[in-house]
């Protein structure tokens, strides 16, 4: 046989030109749960032992090759809106590609919308949260509504008729996409509406007018007219908004369809062109006296939606680390089969100490995600410490972990090299998500803003939050960071100006503690002499030369 015929048969492209070489294999078919070592441990240790079997489940269908390919195509092929049907009556449908209704298919049958509230028990929150973080890997955008679907019922418990006759629907593990009144279908979806084209952090400035039609009062039927100018999953089969009622700023119940079937009468106007979360509709929606009811007091309206805002900041967090996860597992895949120089990637140190920086923070982003759930468990359990505590450290993380992935994202699209840049290698998606989870359910400032009005109102939210950082105190140098962010905190001048700097320092010192005490040994080193003691640059990569590498690049490792 020729040498010629041999590289033609080797050939897997047919063509004669090489064989292809050197390059990684794909990462699929894998537990995405099981082969996380961080989640493994964090799951346990914070309540969720029972739920190990239905995490990992999820944790295998997130891994599956034909799931990773439904998300492809979710996001290559995005909603379209339908405004009319063919013989020009209203509709306002999405057209979403299947594979969008299958991925719903799966995270709802799979209780990511509603666990914690179907099996209400000691870490049903971090179990809930542990699969949707598997489960976002193989796609982010169906987590839209799905999140603020999980979030809906403690702000809906305002007005407890309403959540008696919602609540079974939520809880439902049936996703039904039919258009029909939600009365009629196996279950139900919900989203939200706050932002006006005049005001999204400050929804004071609210517009949109809400006027009774029998009286009002909590209960009540409301006619609501303006508009939301993000309005995300319009799908849905209802939607808390917010609207000026006489008695101020107030959370509104609005069902998609009116209970005789017809479209409630509001107009959607166009969907977002947005830089990610492509497979998830974004739209803008003007209402034109849409029939609603009040869910709690007139005037009540922020202090009721905010705890669903609460529970999605929960998932911006939990969001970003996964992100985080999913980058760095990536990256250590092509490292780990893909030589330069005659040595593979993740033998060469310079590579090692960006894997393993990349590592320590995803590390870092996963336990402090899993540690805030706790709190949520506990909180609604009646524990008033882990109240004190989730007020404040929800921002605190909320703030932090977002801010981190845009960058976290980019460097691990850097280390795959050229193919990380290519949109198949699934990097530019993850690259483009990343900003979105830190402007969701209030941007940057605004959760450091919300970090000083906590201190302010709930200064026992400070005392909770520094007594969980305290649990590792003996570490000399993570003692002297926390003497240091202590005595700034007491000093009020100009602290507007200076709240992303003291709210950065509170994150690290938060996941220091958790790292130090629950994070591998290597991995918290690093974390502190990096992070805490200033041995580091500017870029991912630049942690101390004397770091054991190898030693983290392993735990965070996946094979496939
Ligand atoms: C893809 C996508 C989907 C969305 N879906 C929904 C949805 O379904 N429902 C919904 O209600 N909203 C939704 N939003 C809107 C989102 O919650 C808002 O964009 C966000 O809260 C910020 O509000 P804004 O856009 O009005 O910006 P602004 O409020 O104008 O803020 C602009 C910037 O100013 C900063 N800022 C604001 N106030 C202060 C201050 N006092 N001091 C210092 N800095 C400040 C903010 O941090 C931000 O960086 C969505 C947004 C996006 C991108």
């Amino acid at each position: 046989m020729s040498t010629l015929e041999t590289s033609s048969r080797n050939n897997i492209t047919g063509v004669r030109t090489h064989q292809v070489e050197n390059q990684p294999p794909p990462l699929v078919d894998y537990n995405v749960f099981e082969a996380d070592q961080v989640m493994s441990e964090a799951v346990r240790r914070e309540g969720a032992e029972w739920a190990v079997e239905k995490i990992s489940t999820v944790g295998e269908i997130a891994g599956r090759r034909d799931v990773i390919e439904l998300g492809r195509q979710a996001n290559e092929n995005p909603p379209k809106l339908r405004t009319h049907d063919r013989y020009g009556n209203r509709i306002d449908e999405i057209e979403f590609h299947p594979s969008w209704h299958e991925l719903m298919r799966l995270g709802v049958g799979h209780e990511l919308h509603s666990l914690p509230w179907r099996q209400p028990q000691p870490g049903a929150h971090v179990a809930r949260a542990a699969a949707f973080m598997c489960f976002s890997q193989a796609e982010a955008g169906v987590g839209c509504p799905i999140s603020m679907t999980y979030s809906v019922v403690p702000a809906l418990r305002h007005q407890p008729e309403l959540a008696e006759e919602w609540e079974p629907r939520i809880l439902s593990d049936t996703y039904d996409p039919r258009e029909i009144p939600a009365a009629e279908k196996e279950g139900s979806l919900f989203g939200m509406g706050m932002t006006e084209k005049q005001g999204g952090s400050d929804v004071r400035a609210n517009t949109t007018i809400a006027r009774p039609i029998n009286g009002g009062g909590p209960g009540a039927e409301y006619e609501i007219t303006g508009h939301k100018w993000f309005f995300s999953a319009p799908q849905c089969d209802a939607f808390l908004v917010l609207a000026q009622a006489e008695g101020g700023i107030s959370c509104f119940l609005m069902p998609r369809r009116l209970p005789d079937g017809e479209l409630n009468h509001f107009r959607l106007q166009r969907l977002k062109d947005k830089l990610g979360n492509r497979s998830n509709a974004s739209s803008e929606i003007e209402f034109d006296g849409a029939w609603t009811r009040l869910v709690g007091e007139e005037g009540a309206g922020v202090r009721t939606i905010i705890e669903m805002v609460n529970h999605t900041r929960l998932d911006c967090s939990t969001g970003s680390a996964t992100g985080m996860r999913a980058g760095i597992a990536q990256a250590i895949n092509h490292a780990s089969h893909r030589s330069t120089f005659g040595k593979l990637l993740i033998d060469q140190p310079l590579m090692q100490n960006v894997l393993a920086d990349l590592a320590v923070e995803s590390e870092a982003a996963t336990i402090g995600s899993l540690r805030l759930a706790r709190a949520y468990d506990e909180a609604i359990a009646g524990d008033d410490e882990a109240q004190a505590f989730k007020r404040i450290a929800n921002a605190v993380l909320k703030y932090w972990i977002c801010k981190r992935a845009p960058w976290h994202a980019v460097e691990c699209l850097e280390s795959l090299g050229g193919n990380g840049y290519v949109e198949e290698s699934g990097m530019p998606r993850l690259y483009r998500e990343a900003p979105l989870a830190s402007i969701w359910e209030g941007s940057g400032n605004v959760q450091c803003l919300d970090v000083l009005r906590a201190m302010v109102k709930n200064p026992d939210s400070v005392q909770a939050f520094f007594a969980e950082v305290a649990e590792a105190s003996g570490e000399p140098r993570l003692d002297s960071y926390v003497k240091d962010l202590r005595s700034d905190l007491t000093d009020m001048s100009g602290i507007e100006a200076r709240a992303r700097r003291l709210v950065e320092r509170m994150a690290l010192a938060l996941q220091g503690s958790l790292l130090i005490r629950f994070g591998d040994e290597a991995v918290a080193d690093a974390f502190v002499s990096s992070r805490l003691c200033g041995d580091w640059g500017q870029a991912f990569g630049t942690l101390p030369a004397g770091t054991d590498f190898g030693r983290i690049i392993e735990r965070h490792s996946v094979e496939a």
